[in-house]
């Protein structure tokens, strides 16, 4: 069984520290797609800057004074040390507070948090990303990560899907993973006058495609009804189910295994995932939502 290493953290953040945010400026707003935004960021001290580190998967806690703290994925580059970004959805509180800031602001970090997909364990394998909507920007970092090592990985799928052609993230990027010989297959739910592609949801895109089931692995993210879909066409194909991965998503405060909100049978989503190695939790995941 491939494990999930544990969690780095900052070497600049002491372990007792992680529940005070450290400061940090906005660098970039840049408006994604409606409601959406990738938020860049840079701690104020140059020292965190260079030593924060993360891997692909994890999550910082934005802390937005008088707000609130919200969990958000980290959706750069890991090698790309001197800003950390993070693609947010307005839908709640911190949110859409988040959509008022400008380049200058200052908000506060905690982090990074929690599991991360394990991409170094994977090398030597074909990979099938499968992202849904706001699924595709904890899997970003991965695609980076693949495109700077190319070589240690066989063939890269990478299968998204949103509501909408206009709700399709990194757009302007999919040429670029393309070069770099990732094979992008994209889908929507509902076609405009505009679409030619596929029309469909996430796990349909398993249909175009053969995989080698011996040495293929599928990390995936996005809502649990799509995950539960891509997992069932992964396993339909005979991949190992100890070689599927999936990224879930709670309610979360402490961001450190402390509080409980994040709560899942045994685990608490914050420490033990966000990214489970699918046997560890396909019996929660089967389990009748209350
Ligand atoms: C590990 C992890 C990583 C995450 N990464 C990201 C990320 O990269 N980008 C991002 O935008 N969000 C991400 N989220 C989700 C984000 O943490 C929540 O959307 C958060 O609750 C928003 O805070 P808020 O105060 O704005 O909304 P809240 O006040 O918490 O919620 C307001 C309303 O919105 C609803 N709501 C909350 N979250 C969602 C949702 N995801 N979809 C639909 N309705 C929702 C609530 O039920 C509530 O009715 C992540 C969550 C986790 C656990």
């Amino acid at each position: 069984m491939i494990t999930l290493a544990a969690a780095k953290r900052p070497a600049a953040v002491a372990a007792d520290q992680l529940l005070m945010p450290l400061w940090a400026d906005v660098t970039e707003v840049h408006p994604e797609v409606e409601n959406l935004t990738t938020l860049w960021l840079r701690f104020k001290d140059p020292k965190l800057q260079k030593e924060y580190s993360f891997e692909p998967g994890q999550f910082n806690m934005l802390y937005l004074p008088g707000y609130g703290e919200a969990a958000i994925s980290i959706c750069s580059d890991k090698e790309q040390r001197d800003t950390i970004g993070h693609t947010v959805r307005f839908v709640g509180n911190v949110t859409r507070a988040v959509s008022r800031l400008k380049k200058g602001d200052v908000v506060g970090l905690r982090g990074p948090f929690g599991t991360h997909w394990p991409i170094e364990n994977l090398e030597g394998n074909d990979i099938i990303l499968a992202a849904g909507g706001i699924g595709l920007p904890p899997l970003r970092p991965v695609i980076y990560h693949i495109l700077r090592n190319r070589a240690k990985y066989g063939k890269v799928t990478l299968l998204y899907g949103a509501r909408t052609p206009a709700d399709l993230l990194y757009t302007s990027q999919f040429e670029e993973w393309r070069k770099g010989d990732i094979d992008v297959k994209i889908t929507v739910d509902r076609a405009d006058e505009t679409w030619k592609g596929q029309v469909g949801v996430v796990s349909m895109l398993f249909y175009n495609f053969r995989l080698d089931q011996a040495k293929t692995a599928v990390m995936t993210c996005g809502p649990e009804i799509m995950m539960r879909f891509v997992v069932y066409e992964a396993l339909a194909r005979r991949v190992p189910t100890d070689k599927i991965f999936v990224s879930l998503e709670r309610n979360m405060k402490c961001g450190q295994g402390s509080c409980g909100h994040c709560q899942l049978g045994p685990f608490f989503v914050c420490k033990d995932g966000p990214v489970f190695p699918y046997p560890r939790v396909e019996r929660l995941m089967k389990a009748r939502e209350a």
